[in-house]
């Protein structure tokens, strides 16, 4: 039970969506298996939706996993887009390598190896989204590591941002999970008020939060 979806809408709206076929559907079936957590079916067809209709040819994305979002957003970009991804665990990382490379998108995705809060600083380049889906507590930390390569009229998404309801209600915080919960929040003070951003946040997923970067960050 997700705590923001009810049960039986989110599966509705997952039988809707077509089902993905060769690599792409090999890696989801890995991920269940595996328990690697991946952006859930209704998120990946709302990034698409996102990137094709904002017309984003590069993203960067913190947090790999084995790749899958990557390749989400390469079929969604065409084959002009660019993705910079980092995930810090190697073991991830590998196999996200040898999966992307499978699926032929090598060319349109940059691995980098390492916690994100010491590589964002070393990334080149200007992006026209950012994904943010790694360590929900770091979120701010991250964001202004890398709002600077964010071109204007940018845009970021950020997954898991409800986190199982608990960011909205003190009734589902778990102890264990007080600083992530402090820390999320504070997060999304900070994307809703900023004057120079504008979000949105969405109860699909685990809670998804759109924001628009205006100029001048
Ligand atoms: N975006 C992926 C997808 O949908 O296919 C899923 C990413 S998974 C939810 C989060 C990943 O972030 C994990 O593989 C984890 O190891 C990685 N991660 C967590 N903290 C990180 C950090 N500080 N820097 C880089 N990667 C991190």
């Amino acid at each position: 039970m997700s705590n923001i979806v009810n049960n039986l809408v989110e599966e509705y709206i997952r039988e809707m969506l077509p089902k993905n076929k060769g690599k792409i559907k090999e890696i989801e079936e890995y991920a269940e298996k595996n328990n690697v957590p991946i952006i859930q079916p209704e998120v990946a067809k709302f990034m698409e939706v996102m990137i094709k209709t904002s017309k984003t040819r590069s993203i960067l994305e913190i947090g790999t996993a084995i790749g899958y979002s990557a390749m989400i957003f390469c079929r969604a970009m065409g084959k002009e887009g660019r993705v910079v991804s980092i995930e810090k665990r190697e073991d991830m990382h590998s196999i996200a390598s040898a999966n992307i490379k499978e699926a032929g998108y090598d060319r349109n995705i940059t691995l980098l190896l390492g916690d994100a809060s010491d590589l964002l600083d070393q990334v080149e380049g200007s992006f026209d989204m950012i994904f943010l889906d790694a360590a929900k507590g770091h979120y701010l930390k991250f964001l202004l590591s890398c709002i600077d390569k964010l071109n204007d009229n940018g845009i970021i998404i950020s997954d898991n941002v409800l986190y199982k309801g608990m960011i909205a209600s003190d009734k589902y915080v778990k102890r264990r999970k007080i600083t992530i919960v402090k820390r999320m929040r504070k997060y999304l003070d900070y994307i809703s008020n900023h004057p120079q951003l504008t979000t949105s946040i969405i109860t699909i997923g685990d809670g998804v939060a759109i924001t628009y970067k205006k100029g001048g960050i």
